[in-house]
């Protein structure tokens, strides 16, 4: 599969994760403008918060689609995570369920996550931003 082929906005599976050290903060990103209230301190690192399993600032658009709800300031690490890479892969392979399951809630499918599982919340805003999960141009 090639990165032209991917559509991010039906994914969002890298923005998963299971532990609120997931996305770190670059030297880069003290030039970017992301509020500190978006992120938590741990040994005098920056990390983004985590809500629900996934990075907090995911966005779930109203026609279903999953976006980063702050692409022009996303960290570095978000930057260099490419669509179609070996991480990519492993990431969709692994979370992917779960993202599709956040991403189109209804039906709720307990064989993916699970009877006992609450569904993470993802916030629904009106309209998709610009962003890393965007459709291909
Ligand atoms: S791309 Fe956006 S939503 Fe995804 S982990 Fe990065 S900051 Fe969070
Ligand atoms: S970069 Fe890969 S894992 Fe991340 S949203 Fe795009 S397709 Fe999904």
């Amino acid at each position: 599969m090639s990165p032209s082929d991917i559509d991010c906005t039906t994914c969002g599976a890298c923005c998963f994760g299971t532990h609120d050290r997931y996305i770190a903060l670059m030297p880069e990103d003290r030039a970017r403008a992301i509020p500190e209230n978006l992120t938590n301190d741990h040994d005098g690192r920056r990390f983004m918060k985590m809500c629900g399993g996934h990075c907090a600032q995911l966005a779930r658009t109203d026609d279903a689609r999953l976006v980063c709800g702050i692409y022009d300031m996303r960290p570095e690490a978000c930057r260099a995570f490419r669509a179609g890479s070996f991480e990519c892969m492993k990431a969709r392979q692994h979370r992917g369920a779960l993202a599709e399951a956040v991403r189109n809630p209804a039906p709720i499918r307990p064989e993916i996550i699970g009877p006992e599982t609450e569904l993470p919340p993802a916030h629904v805003i009106a309209s998709m931003p610009t962003g890393r999960m965007k459709p291909p141009a």
